[in-house]
């Protein structure tokens, strides 16, 4: 399955966590990520959101790419010179000169190119058929000619901006034939100044889009050219169609067994944060909303030992009133552990909320963002511990902290960068962990408690982790790991 990112990377990721859970129900291994189309040949900007599901539980690997990138002008340096508005007269269907009739074409040069020309028939091979582009109005001409690829909207003479260069900053983009297109999308043919050619005054043709897109010359398009750009915009490039297929293949061949499932690794997590008798992070079992509030806004990033002694001071006050009443004994208590500034801001939290007359414990959480005083990530773990009605309806954050985010790829082997990939790979890994509905909860704060303790920054306390089971990092550390009881296997594991 392919689609825009932003398919999978809601706030809840609820949609893909339940994707998981019922094909995993099904028997299918299932293996997602967002991958750059352009580490499988594609000459594009163009990140996509793909989920591989394999029956039988066989593990998916995925395919790694050559490392070579094809640049705008291995893609289409080999087309022929075009007019804007030029239409061929030279079809055989006098009815449907644009589609019958061609271009003049040379020969290919690049690798690229001469994988676009195969498949042609042999009478073709001089032939480059949808080579058409729109015509070029006189104004858009004399701008084009001033533009090179780094050139902005806003660069442009006043006269010949169209738009507001405020809201329309990259109406113009020049192509650059030595980097990567940018995507090339549906509505290509109604934002075809998007894709001026790199030194042609005009915009790219159907043919030139459909190289970017990787289909080869051989393939036609259905109907006119705004028609032609919408099937080549919407499509999945052929290449990384290809990349994926062939990986498909070889892990079928393989017929590896995925070790894990979703679920599993979420019972376990879940079944481990309900045993855990002290929590580096107490304020995860807050009995109220406005402790957790409380919990992270004073002690976040403590030490467990003194974040514990911090909280049975906090934890005495379960709304911000109570907060509020007991003002002197907060100042005092947290200046010894060097939070006696938060205990001021954590007065000024509860004496707007109560002013606004907002009960943290019913509100939404929209309504506690727009008094504007808490901190978003202590909002979403807020509604985490104690969930409510989300602002996009699902159960909340999913949170990709730091610690989340390491626990994550090291179960899953993977180097996710922790701060570059976080809102990516990371949420991803992070989502497949806590799984669908029956354990998420408990599994969600099982990540951060995890992260925050046994699999710290440094060396990881692998022994007393629920998922050394399964862990690749673990496994790669010489962790010999076995299930204790083999009619309990999703339940208990351990080290021998
Ligand atoms: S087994 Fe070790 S490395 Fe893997 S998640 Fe647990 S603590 Fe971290």
């Amino acid at each position: 399955m392919e689609n825009v990112p932003d398919m999978a990377l809601d706030r809840g990721m609820w949609i893909l966590r339940t994707m998981v859970d019922e094909l995993e129900e099904l028997g299918y291994s299932v293996a997602e990520r967002v991958m750059s189309t352009s580490d499988l040949g594609v000459p594009q900007f163009r990140q996509r959101f793909f989920l591989v599901a394999l029956r039988d539980r066989v593990a998916f690997r995925w395919p790694t790419g050559d490392g070579v990138r094809t640049s705008v002008r291995n893609a289409i340096g080999d087309l022929p010179q075009l007019e804007g508005g030029w239409r061929p007269r030279n079809g055989d269907d006098p009815d449907d000169p644009v589609a019958s009739g061609w271009a003049e074409y040379a020969e290919p040069v690049s690798t690229f190119q001469k994988r676009m020309r195969a498949g042609l028939p042999a009478e073709h091979q001089r032939r480059v058929y949808d080579h058409v582009t729109r015509p070029v109005r006189d104004d858009d001409a004399e701008a084009f000619a001033l533009m090179d690829s780094s050139t902005r909207y806003s660069d442009l003479p006043e006269e010949l901006q169209r738009y507001r260069d405020d809201i329309f900053d990259d109406k113009y983009k020049r192509l650059d034939w030595d980097g990567l297109s940018r995507t090339i999308v549906a509505h290509i043919a109604k934002d075809g100044y998007w894709y001026i050619h790199p030194d042609q005054p005009r915009t790219i043709s159907v043919r030139e889009a459909a190289r970017l897109q990787t289909f080869p010359d051989h393939v036609r398009f259905s109907g006119p050219p705004t028609s032609a750009f919408r099937q080549i915009g919407n499509a999945v490039p052929p290449m990384a169609g290809e990349g994926l297929g062939a990986a498909i293949l070889d892990s079928l061949l393989t017929a590896e067994r995925e070790g894990f499932t979703t679920a599993e690794a979420s019972r376990l997590l879940a079944r481990w944060f309900r045993s855990r008798e002290s929590l580096a992070i107490p304020w995860l079992r807050g009995a109220t909303r406005w402790q957790t509030v409380v919990g992270e806004t004073a002690l976040s990033r403590l030490p467990a030992p003194v974040a514990q002694l911090g909280w049975r001071l906090v934890a005495a006050m379960p709304n911000p009133n109570s907060t509020i009443l007991a003002s002197d004994a907060l100042r005092l208590g947290l200046a010894p552990l060097g939070r006696g500034d938060r205990a001021n801001d954590l007065l000024d939290i509860a004496s707007t909320i109560e002013t606004a007359g907002i009960d943290p414990e019913d509100a939404t959480e929209a309504e506690l963002r727009a008094l504007g005083v808490l901190a978003p990530a202590v909002i979403d773990l807020a509604y985490r511990v104690h969930p409510g009605l989300a602002d996009d309806g699902s159960d909340g954050a999913v949170l990709a902290t730091v610690a989340t985010v390491r626990v994550a790829s090291r179960y899953f082997g993977e180097s996710v960068d922790e701060n570059r990939n976080r809102l990516t790979e990371g949420r991803l890994a992070v989502a497949r962990l806590i799984g669908g509905e029956d354990h998420s909860h408990d599994a969600h704060l099982a990540l951060l408690e995890l992260g925050n303790s046994v699999c710290s920054p440094g060396v990881p306390a692998c022994a007393q982790c629920p998922l050394s089971g399964s862990c690749a990092f673990a496994t790669t550390r010489g962790f010999q790991l076995q299930l204790l009881d083999p009619a309990d296997a999703a339940d208990d594991v351990g080290i021998v």
